[in-house]
Formats: C-alpha cells, sequence, structure tokens
C-alpha cells in the first residue's frame, strides 16, 4: 500500500456521539408523547395492566430473548440485584465476576450482601472459563459472565462448568444488548440475563433495565423484590412465590416507552455495525504486529467495539499515540491516564472489604465462612490483555471514507513501527 508520510491520514473531523441517542427521532417522539398524552406514568394503574408500556417493553424483550419472562426495571444494577435475590442469592455467598466489568457488577453482588470473586478475562475481554472453574469455593453459589464491549463470552465452557457444580448462571448483557451465541440470544443462556438502558448502552431510555428469565421463581421473587407493594397490585402469574421485603426498582411510562421506542432499532444498527466493523477486520487481519481480539462467536458479536492488541503495553501506548496523530481517536484500555471503573485494579471498595458500614459488611458478616483475597496485581492476565490493547469505538453512521481512513491510517502505524 502506498501511503505518504506527509500528513495525518484524516483531518476532517470525527463524528462522536452515542449510537443510541443518535437514532431519536419521530418514533422515540411518538413513544413518548403518547405516554404523556394517556396522562399515565405509572405501570401499575387499574385493571389496564397489560396495557403499560412497560408490559409491552417486557413482551418486545420476552421475544427477543426468548424467555418466559421479563422484568422491566429502573437499571442495569437493578436488573442484576433482582436477579441474584431472585435467585436466593445473598449473605455467605460467593459470586464468581470477571475482573474487566463495570464496577457495577460486583457492587450488585455486594448490594445482595453477596461476595463477589474476581477472576481472569482472556483474549477474548470476558470470563476465562479456566480462571472461573480454578475460583470455585464450596460458598461459590452463582457466577456473573459479562458480554463486555457487544462480544459474547465462551458460554458452552461457563454453562458446562456452572453445571458441573450447581452454579446460578447470571448473564450481564448490559453491554451487548441484541448480541447472540451460536445462534442463541445473549441472556437467554443463564438462568437469567440482565440488560440496561442507561445512555451508554447500545439502545437507551436514559435510566432502565430488564431481567430476562424462564426461571418461574426467580421472575416471581425479582417481580416482589423490585416493588415493596408489589403483592397489592402485580398480577397473579407473577407472585407465585411468597411475599419478601422489596425495593422500588420500577420502570416510569416515560422510559419504559422510549425504551420501547429504542429497542425496535437494534436489529437494523447491530446490522449496519456488523458491515462496519467487518470491513475493517478483513482489511487488518493480516497485519503481522497486531493480534484481533479473539471474538467467541464473531457472528454474534454486537460490533460497536474493535479491539486488538499490540506485543506489549509499551507498544500499545505508542501505537495509540501514532493512531491518534493519524486522526483517528482511539484508546489503550489499561493505562489510560484515568482510573477506569471497568478494571478491578480500580474497584477500591471491593479490594478494601468496604460495607456500607461495619455492621453491613458481607465479608465480614456471620453468614460468610469464605476468605477471598484481593490485590491489585491478582489478575496478571487481565492486566496484560487490558495493557496490550488497544480500542476504537465504532458506530453506525460511520461511512466508507471513515472505513477507509480507519484501515490506512492502522496499517500506515504498523509499517511505521516495524
Ligand atoms: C452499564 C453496565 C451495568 C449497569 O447498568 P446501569 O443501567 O448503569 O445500572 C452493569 N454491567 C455492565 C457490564 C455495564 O456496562
Amino acid at each position: 500500500m502506498t501511503t505518504t508520510n506527509s500528513g495525518p491520514v484524516r483531518t476532517k473531523p470525527w463524528d462522536f456521539g452515542f449510537i443510541s441517542t443518535e437514532e431519536f427521532s419521530e418514533l422515540e417522539k411518538e413513544y413518548v408523547m403518547r405516554v404523556l398524552e394517556k396522562k399515565r406514568v405509572f405501570r401499575y394503574i387499574g385493571q389496564d395492566i397489560e396495557n403499560s408500556e412497560a408490559f409491552k417493553l417486557e413482551d418486545l424483550y420476552r421475544k427477543r430473548i426468548t424467555t418466559s419472562h421479563c422484568l422491566a426495571v429502573n437499571s442495569g444494577t437493578s436488573a442484576l440485584i433482582a436477579a441474584l435475590v431472585g435467585a436466593d442469592i445473598g449473605p455467605g455467598d460467593e459470586v464468581i465476576v470477571p475482573g474487566y466489568t463495570y464496577i457495577a457488577t460486583a457492587a450488585a453482588v455486594l448490594a445482595a450482601r453477596a461476595v463477589p470473586v474476581i477472576v481472569e478475562v482472556d483474549d477474548t475481554l470476558t470470563m476465562d472459563p479456566r480462571s472461573f472453574e480454578a475460583a470455585i469455593t464450596p460458598h461459590t453459589k452463582a457466577v456473573i459472565p459479562v458480554h463486555m464491549r457487544g462480544v459474547p463470552c465462551q458460554m458452552n465452557e461457563i454453562l458446562d462448568i456452572a453445571k458441573a457444580h450447581g452454579l446460578t448462571v447470571i448473564e450481564d448483557v448490559a453491554q451487548a444488548n441484541g448480541g447472540s451465541y451460536q445462534g442463541r440470544p445473549l441472556g437467554s443462556m443463564g438462568d437469567a440475563g440482565c440488560f440496561s438502558f442507561q445512555q451508554y448502552k447500545l439502545v437507551t431510555a436514559g435510566e432502565g433495565g430488564l431481567v430476562a428469565t424462564s426461571n418461574d421463581r426467580i421472575y416471581s421473587r425479582a417481580s416482589i423484590y423490585h416493588d415493596s407493594a408489589f403483592v397489592y397490585w402485580g398480577t397473579e402469574r407473577q407472585q407465585t412465590y411468597e411475599a419478601i421485603p422489596g425495593e422500588n426498582y420500577r420502570l416510569s411510562e416515560l422510559n419504559a416507552a422510549l425504551a420501547l421506542a429504542q429497542s425496535q432499532r437494534i436489529d437494523s444498527i447491530i446490522a449496519k455495525l456488523r458491515e462496519i466493523k467487518g470491513a475493517i477486520v478483513n482489511c487488518i487481519a493480516d497485519i503481522p504486529s497486531i493480534q484481533l481480539q479473539r471474538i467467541p462467536d464473531p457472528e454474534g458479536d454486537v460490533s460497536y467495539s474493535l479491539v486488538f492488541y499490540l506485543k506489549d503495553a509499551e507498544e500499545a501506548q505508542s501505537f495509540s499515540a501514532r493512531l491518534a496523530a493519524e486522526g483517528i481517536p482511539n484508546g489503550t484500555i489499561n493505562n489510560n491516564g484515568f482510573a477506569d471503573r471497568h478494571i478491578y485494579t480500580n474497584w477500591s471498595y471491593v479490594l478494601d472489604k468496604r460495607g456500607v458500614s461495619e455492621r453491613d459488611n458481607p465479608w465480614t458478616c456471620a453468614s460468610y465462612k469464605g476468605n477471598v483475597e484481593y490485590s491489585r496485581d491478582m489478575c496478571p492476565n487481565t492486566l496484560n490483555w487490558l495493557g496490550r490493547a488497544i480500542a476504537i469505538s465504532l458506530h453506525q453512521r460511520m461511512t466508507e471514507e471513515d472505513v477507509s481512513d480507519v484501515v490506512h491510517a492502522i496499517r500506515k502505524v504498523a509499517d511505521s513501527m516495524d
């Protein structure tokens, strides 16, 4: 390839933006206005419970995820907590989470008063099944595989290990709405799947979340937990199990309407993203000095993130700076100059075993008989992969010119480093 070294590949400004809110248009307005016109912003009103926006949202996800139940909630974090409590996970239990996930995954375990156990990710940047298996103790009750950056986890291996040890599997699908693994929707393979509709996610309601499950007990208990007054207005179908005290994780009708409109866009957005990522990957796969992220099922990748690895962290830093100088926004994942809350080394309250108070602390509570240890260097493979990684965020509006600039810049920098 002939590239002149004179100027940067890309001088035109980059089109930044959230995948989700870029799509706000007539449909979102119509659905939100419909709520205002109905003057009904709370889902459980009167006899018309199944005519709420929240119910319609649940219905859409029941069909998409193919689970028998879905429960709309007000965030991805609440979805995780409701699923954990629904599965009867709490004080005394250990829950295995990857060292690379949004901190809320670990925080949800603590909110349920269980103890998070941190394990390695591998070159997929999702949970390493061998590290998961090695971390199982007599106290382990559940595992939370996280489909990070839209990439499906190695679910066959994880499900097999979980089954052999009788563990509950809760998929964290917050970053991978619409993805799949070997033809199965993400969120349908574990005992429960948890989604988020926060603004950084593929589609958004501002705030919002959802639990998908085919387990009647998890569904009923999560529903009851999501609303302290649930037994007074929830449907009979949702109350097969005894009432337990709850919180308030209800989703407002305005958020539900926005999530409902946005969720109809998932497949078309992902089709575009796959086309864009596929085009870039095809043109850089042969570069010997970079290694592409391993994707357990490329067909199921949501495809908004392109990650590749350099030989070591130092090379990654240098490659990243040169790529930026070529006009391509990108980042290394570790050592990014800020305390990235997706990396376990920055989860201070977990590493320091700090509960909400000394009296209310999952690590020191009488029910907990285990002895989990944390340290900043406990997951060297995770830090190695993250340190060597370069990430470029993709966007459904990227043009052929954008794609070509990304490819040319990567090739030019790779050539210059040889
Ligand atoms: C965003 C996110 C969550 C939490 O979702 P919220 O809606 O922000 O509460 C949980 N896990 C992962 C992996 C996330 O990216």
